[in-house]
């Protein structure tokens, strides 16, 4: 996990693809960098009070298994909503969010 106290903010998404052969969701950032992020690891780290509130901390990795997408619209230029198909919503994946759990393993 990447500290969060890194300064991301200023980065945003210059490209936002959604591949649902694959089930992943690619994003290619301001900076350069790519994160590729399968959809039952985003749901698994669905920002929303009751998700955190089951997930806790850390097992995010556990939830979502297998689920896919079924739209994904971003918001205010500043985050991305996904709807699963499991009929669940995340609207508050930030960008910040996004790029601070990039599962890439690199520091940035
Ligand atoms: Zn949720
Ligand atoms: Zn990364």
């Amino acid at each position: 996990m990447t500290d969060p106290r890194l300064p991301t903010e200023h980065l945003i998404p210059v490209d936002i693809l959604a591949e649902r052969i694959s089930g992943k969701l690619r994003i290619e950032w301001s900076d350069g960098h790519v994160s590729i992020y399968a959809f039952e690891y985003l749901r698994g780290h669905c920002p929303c009070t009751p998700c955190r509130r089951r997930n806790g901390e850390r097992a995010h990795e556990e939830t979502g298994k297998g689920v896919a997408l079924a739209s994904l619209t971003v918001v205010d230029n500043r985050a991305i909503c996904i709807a699963f198909e499991d009929d669940h919503e995340g609207c508050d994946y930030s960008f910040e969010l996004l790029r601070r759990i990039c599962p890439c393993g690199q520091r940035h």
